[in-house]
């Protein structure tokens, strides 16, 4: 029940009317039994140096950011943890004695999620499709799953240029390698790879027929697909893969656990989902999408 002491969280993003943290978080509340209110909330790029000060100002008790202000937001804050620093994002706040600390689960919610699949990435090559603040954060994930060789590919040279020195700089990845979506390389790597994984926004609803890559027949057995994007549950991509006998996983379960990390840094709590509301909150969660 929503009183005058309940907690208040939201999360600011631009667009924002898609996002399925409130339904989230508000069943963590309930579940957990936190006091809590969580609401989505638009905020666009110019005034998200207003709408952080008005959050901190009226008492909330945490903030998660989205698109497109998870770098930005780093500059309006007076603490890093040591892997938002790292990875150079953020997607948690927590107000503190005045003062703003900036945390990132995204990786480590991924790293839950392939928590069945770990045999898999020690070792391996791994093609990742992106270079925008989730693909950061999965570069940071494949380094700590011992990833041996990445090849990345991003439309923008200049961003894919960038994720690939952070890469080699700062992640104890042996090898990395970048190419361009139409570079007659990339389909070697694709068959060579045992890894692929889409951080790109390609076949996100509502433009569902996108992929990162249109040559499916370089998809095989010996694959595992995965996909960040929850909706739809199953993209042409991951579509495509299942046809062609890969094994694939949608980002569902990484959003779940992003946010359980999000409100353990805020509780200072470590909660645990068992079966049952696993279940429920995905039942949840996928009645919201196509
Ligand atoms: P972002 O920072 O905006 O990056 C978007 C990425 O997609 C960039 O690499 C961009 O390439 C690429 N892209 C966009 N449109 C494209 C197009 N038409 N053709 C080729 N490339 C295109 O977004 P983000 O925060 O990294 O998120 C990326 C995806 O991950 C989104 O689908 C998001 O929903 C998902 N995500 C899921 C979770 C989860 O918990 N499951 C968490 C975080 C993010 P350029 O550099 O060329 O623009």
């Amino acid at each position: 029940m929503i009183n005058s002491r309940s907690r208040l969280f939201a999360v600011f993003g631009d667009p924002i009317s898609h996002s399925l943290s409130p339904l989230l978080q508000n069943y963590f509340f309930s579940k957990f039994n936190v006091n809590g209110v969580y609401v989505a909330l638009r905020v666009r790029p110019q005034r998200l140096r207003e709408a952080v000060a008005g959050a901190m100002a009226m008492n909330f008790a945490g903030i998660n950011l989205t698109t497109p202000h998870k770098q930005e937001i780093l500059s309006l804050c007076h603490h890093q943890s040591p892997e938002a620093r790292l990875i150079g994002a953020a997607n948690t706040l927590v107000f503190k004695d005045d003062k703003i600390h900036a945390f990132t689960t995204d990786a480590a919610g991924f790293l839950v999620s392939v928590r069945t699949h770990l045999a898999r990435f020690s070792g391996s090559h791994v093609v990742l499709w992106g270079a925008g603040g989730a693909a950061r954060s999965i570069c940071f994930a494949l380094s700590r799953l011992g990833v041996e060789k990445l090849t990345l590919v991003n439309r923008t040279a200049l961003r894919g240029e960038e994720l690939a020195a952070f890469c080699r700089e700062h992640l104890a990845i042996k090898t990395v390698a970048l190419l361009s979506p139409d570079h007659p390389e990339l389909a070697e790597s694709v068959t060579r790879a045992g890894i692929l994984i889409n951080a790109t926004t390609m076949g996100m609803h509502p433009v569902t027929d996108a992929a990162p890559l249109m040559r499916f027949d370089l998809i095989g057995k010996h694959h595992f697909v995965y996909d960040l994007i929850y909706n739809p549950r199953l993209t042409r991509f991951l579509f495509e893969a299942e046809k062609r006998g890969a094994a694939i996983q949608n980002g569902l379960d990484m959003l779940i656990h992003q946010g359980l990390a999000a409100l353990q840094i805020w509780m200072y709590t470590d909660y645990a989902l068992d079966d049952r509301m696993y279940h429920e909150i995905v039942a949840k969660l996928s009645a919201e999408l196509i």
